[in-house]
Order: C-alpha cells, then structure tokens, then sequence
C-alpha cells in the first residue's frame, strides 16, 4: 500500500487511477474532501448521491444538510470535521454498494484513515458501522462509543439519510449528537490525563 502522499489531494488522484471499483466506470467522478480535519474528527457515509456525484464533494444533498444542522446543534462546523465514505463511487440508482464495490473502495478509505489519523471515526450507517464493528447491529448500537482493534475509537450515528426518511430518527440523531459531544469531553480529559502522564515520565528521565 502507498503510504508516502504530502496531502489528501495526492492520496485522492493516485486512488482515483489506482483503484479496481467497477463503479467508476458508471460514476461521473470520484467523490472526496481535500481538507484535513481541524477538530481530528472523522465521519464516514456509505456512497454518494447524485448531487455528490455531480459534484465530486460528500455529503452535499438533503442528507448533508441535515448533517451539517447536527454538528451546529454540538458547536461543530463542516469545516471543522472531514467527510468520506465506504465507496467512493456512486451506485446506479442510489443502490446499495455491494460487497464488492466496498471490497475495491478499502485500501483508500484505509489509505485516508492513515493519512488522517483521525481520533476518533463516527460511522453513519450500518455499512460504515459493519466496516470497523463488524458484530454492531445500527438499531441497536447507535449513540455508542466502541474501540477499534487499532485503539482508534468509534462512535456509531444512524445514516442522515435515514431520519429524512423516518422523521421519527431526527429526535434520535440529535440525542445521539449529544451523546457524541459528551464522549469528546471524555476523549479529551483521556488525551489530557495521558500527556500530564508523559511529562510527568519524561521528567523522571531527564533527573
Ligand atoms: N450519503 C452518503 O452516504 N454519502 C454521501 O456522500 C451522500 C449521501
């Protein structure tokens, strides 16, 4: 796996060629964020629509913008978090992405990951949630923190798309976006409690 890329935009034109996705060869373009995440925080969708389809930015739609209101109810702006997904592709009809295509989409999402070092992901959506968890259930695990084998944490969130379908899901999400602040403050104090923890060693060392 290429690991030496000097920003997102390299990482994103070497997998645009060096991929295997048979999507792409029915998308208009490959759909990703250039900008690395100021806040370390990384949210990952499932495909693109059409409107990202269009235009080669994630989450840019009805489900975006619902996105984007989430974040403002936590004090968060887009342009604080970064934004990809499973399969950078977008599927005929808004289909599903099969086993396949999210198989061939793997090594950039882990490519981007690697890049990132994101602390911590937020999957939004049982295909995202699959990915890293793959024994969570979406029904039963959103608003949930777990920890990856890799130590990075996950946060489980519904898909945004699934609360424009089901109105029932908005009050849910925005429950679970609460959630999610309070485990940042946890994250946080955690960060913190472990840099005091390092000082404190290297302070030892150099007596
Ligand atoms: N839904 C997704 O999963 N990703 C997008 O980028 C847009 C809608």
């Amino acid at each position: 796996m290429k690991t030496d890329f000097e920003s997102l935009k390299d990482l994103h034109q070497y997998y645009a060629v060096h991929n295997t996705c048979k999507l792409k060869t029915v998308a208009t373009q490959p759909v990703y964020e250039i900008e690395p995440p100021s806040s370390g925080i990384l949210f990952i969708g499932e495909a693109p629509g059409r409107n990202e389809d269009q235009q080669g930015r994630p989450f840019v739609g009805a489900a975006g913008k619902f996105l984007d209101e989430l974040l403002q109810t936590i004090d968060l702006t887009r342009d604080q978090v970064y934004v990809t997904n499973v399969v950078k592709y977008r599927p005929p009809n808004n289909r599903d992405p099969n086993e396949e295509e999210k198989k061939d989409c793997r090594v950039w999402l882990n490519s981007e990951l690697l890049f990132i070092k994101p602390k911590v992901i937020v999957t939004l959506g049982r295909h995202a949630l699959e990915r890293f968890i793959p024994d969570a259930k979406i029904s039963t695990d959103h608003g949930q923190d777990f920890t990856h084998p890799t130590g990075i944490p996950v946060f489980a969130m519904y898909h945004p798309a699934a609360a424009l379908y089901n109105p029932n899901l908005k009050d849910t999400m925005k429950e679970d976006f609460k959630k999610f602040k309070d485990f940042l403050k946890t994250i946080e104090t955690k960060t913190k409690r472990e840099k005091k923890k390092k000082e404190a060693i290297d302070e030892i060392l150099d007596m």
